[in-house]
């Protein structure tokens, strides 16, 4: 996968940015001071493939708990997040790997005291303890002086982007006036949309710092899972993010899942699957096929995508994409972006180009077809 060159931050066992493979963190959802259940739950997590896992910790009680919890199970790597109580990081730095604050909470307490100096007490304490730290804005708890000084700056759809952009980016400054690089930052908001602008943006700004994905509230499978796909597929095809956490409501007991759903994003943009077309910077023509899920409704569809991309090699120079996906219920919306696209029904395959459909043809004839198309693209382009 194409990675932005981003600075590697080690978190325990795990290092990242800097070219390391993508990390899959998640969250254990049990009480803390429900010690054994907590145990098993990060246990459940860390064996899923999670390179991090944060544990809730909000009063003194739970930071006793969070040592019981890590001497339990030293293999795994812990994050807490400081709320709304920076100065929490002194009692949970001895016992994790990571330290998340958001910007947005460092003006509850004590608010004579200038935000600097709170964001050095964490860096200072932090390192101290060989941790790193997260900036984790969210679009939804700016920051109010932020929020005010943006506001009506974004476009309908993004609003809030901006502040958000602009509170992670002061507080990267902050870090590194410091001295502090052992940070990563992350933007998060339940729209995919802002997360995709406000994460592109940032990593304009400041490409070196890495990047932690996430859609809030995305809830419930398979929905939830989508909506978070859509947001990594663009981000991650272009480079950009380090970490992911697809964040789901899910029985405790199956916690386990925003892992595998969180994995099987990265397989799949790997592997060239996606739910959405991303906007392919590289030049060169791309094809792309959706991951397939329950509304397949003609397993040839499989074979359609890997022959689409055989007969298709021809044209690789080409900067064009093509889009196959596997149904008739988001086929014809998820190939809009596309400048030829496919979606399959049981028994005959539609075809458009841009927005124009083409018609309908069976599974053996559609492949000659897009052959015509392609080429008419081809001889067009050449001749723009
Ligand atoms: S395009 Fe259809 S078959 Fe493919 S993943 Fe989306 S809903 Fe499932």
């Amino acid at each position: 996968m194409k990675r932005a060159e981003t600075r590697a931050v080690k978190a325990g066992s795990v290092t990242i940015g800097g070219g390391a493979p993508v990390v899959v963190q998640s969250m254990a959802a049990t009480k803390t001071q429900n010690v054994e259940a907590t145990i098993d739950q990060v246990r459940m997590i860390h064996e899923a493939g999670a390179g991090l896992v944060r544990v809730a910790v909000d009063s003194r009680k739970d930071v006793e708990c969070l040592g019981q919890v890590r001497e339990a199970v030293p293999e795994a790597n812990f994050v807490v997040d400081l709320q709304e109580s920076y100065r929490l990081v002194t009692q949970v730095a001895p016992h994790v790997d990571k330290v998340r604050y958001n910007p947005g909470h460092l003006y509850h307490h004590e608010k004579d005291k200038p935000v600097q100096e709170k964001v050095a007490f964490i860096a200072e304490t932090a390192g101290a303890h060989d941790c790193a730290i997260r900036v984790g804005v969210n679009c939804g708890s700016v920051d109010p002086a932020m929020d005010e000084k943006f506001e009506g700056a974004d476009e309908p759809g993004l609003e809030g982007v901006t502040a958000m952009v602009e509170s992670a980016l002061e507080h990267a400054q902050m870090l590194d006036d410091i001295g502090f690089t052992r940070y990563v930052v992350s933007m998060k908001d339940s729209d995919p949309r802002k997360v995709i602008a406000g994460n592109k943006r940032f990593a304009e700004a400041r490409p070196e710092i890495p990047l932690h994905l996430g859609v809030t509230e995305a809830g419930m499978p398979p929905e939830g899972v989508i909506k978070t796909r859509i947001a990594f597929e663009q981000l991650l095809s272009q480079g950009v993010g380090d970490t992911i956490r697809v964040s789901l409501t899910l029985p405790f007991a199956e916690k386990w899942r925003e892992v595998e759903a969180g994995k099987s994003i990265l397989d799949d943009i790997e592997a060239g699957r996606f739910r959405s077309v991303p906007e392919f910077l590289d030049g060169g023509l791309n094809i792309i096929s959706c991951p397939s899920c329950s509304r397949v409704e003609n397993e040839a569809f499989i074979e359609l995508a890997q022959d689409v991309k055989e007969m298709t090699t021809y044209a690789k120079e080409h900067d064009i994409t093509i889009a196959v996906m596997g149904c008739r219920v988001n086929g014809p919306g998820e190939t809009d972006d596309a400048d030829l696209g496919l979606w399959c029904a049981p028994t005959f395959v539609n075809l458009k180009r841009g927005e124009e459909e083409l018609g309908a043809y069976p599974y053996d004839e559609v492949l000659g077809r897009l052959k015509v198309e392609l080429d008419a693209l081809i001889a067009e382009k050449a001749g723009a």
